[in-house]
Order: structure tokens, then C-alpha cells, then sequence
């Protein structure tokens, strides 16, 4: 991956956006560590597909409270998953290319909750929007990996247009 998209990249996730950052569950009083990225950006950026698949599936925020509008892919390597969409592009089952536009940032679940964070956003309400990312190897999708790393590693793709911002 191109050192100019991964720096772009980074400056969009906050620090309490890494993959481990610690989290609480107020409902349920837990602590927890974050098992994705959140990538802060202006609602309607478009999200693309991390790696070639097929959409294992999708779902609508009045079926996710706390997810919100949410795609998994299931790729030749990983499964990623898109969360706080604005929009879904793609349906359940079909094959998408690496790169190809399956939907849209957002701030749907409880994205609506999110930290302030604002970049280049004079809107407010934008400076919650951002896409919750999170990617498992297929051998083993129970377990969630830093998808920065894999995408360092060229393993995925940036699941963002980056010159969108
Ligand atoms: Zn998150």
C-alpha cells in the first residue's frame, strides 16, 4: 500500500479509534478492548471493498442497534466488516472486486454516540461520522486483528477513498 494513502489513513483514526484502545460498555459495565479502527470522515465518503469476495452479508440498523448499517465480506484471506454506514451498495451474496464502492460512510448506531472528532468538518454532526473496520483471517474468524497491520502488509486494502476527505 502506498505510504501517502496509509499516512492519509492514520490522521482520520483518533487515538481512542485504534484497534485496542480501551473501550467500556456502559450498558453492561465491562471493559473491552476496541477490535477494529474507526476512521473519521464526512458523511457519503465512499467505503470500498478492502478485498476481492463475496458479500457474506448485510444488515440494517433497525436489525443492529449498536452496529448500524453493516457489511461482511468474506474474501480470499479475510472477512472484513463495515459498520455506521450511511448507505449499503451491495447485496447479500454478491462478488465484489478489491476496491470496488459497496457503500457509504456514516453515522448510524452508535457511531450517534461516537467522541467528538472533527477533521475539516464545519458540520458538528460529521465529526461522529466515521466507519467502525475490522478484519479476521478466514481461518480463524473469531479472532479480530489490527486491520492497519494487515493492511501494511498489502493483505487488505484501505477500506476508505483517502483523497475523499
Ligand atoms: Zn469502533
Amino acid at each position: 500500500m502506498a505510504e501517502e494513502q496509509i499516512r492519509l489513513l492514520k490522521a482520520h483514526i483518533p487515538p481512542f479509534g485504534v484497534y485496542g484502545a480501551p473501550r467500556m460498555n456502559t450498558a453492561l459495565k465491562r471493559r473491552y478492548n476496541h477490535t477494529g479502527i474507526d476512521i473519521y470522515g464526512p458523511i457519503g465518503t465512499p467505503i470500498i471493498a478492502a478485498e476481492k469476495g463475496r458479500i457474506f452479508t448485510t444488515y440494517k440498523e433497525i436489525d443492529s442497534p449498536r452496529a448500524g448499517n453493516t457489511i461482511e465480506l468474506l474474501g480470499e484471506k479475510c472477512m472484513t466488516r463495515y459498520l455506521h454506514l450511511e448507505t449499503i451498495k451491495v447485496d447479500k451474496g454478491a462478488n465484489v472486486e478489491a476496491g470496488e464502492t459497496i457503500g457509504t460512510l456514516g453515522i448510524t448506531g452508535n457511531a450517534k454516540y461516537a467522541r467528538l472528532w472533527i477533521i475539516r468538518c464545519e458540520d458538528q454532526a460529521q465529526g461522529r461520522s466515521h466507519i467502525h473496520f475490522e478484519a479476521r483471517e478466514r481461518e480463524n474468524v473469531n479472532n479480530a486483528l489490527d486491520p492497519l497491520i494487515l493492511i501494511e502488509e498489502n493483505k487488505i486494502a484501505i477500506p476508505v477513498d483517502v483523497f475523499f476527505f
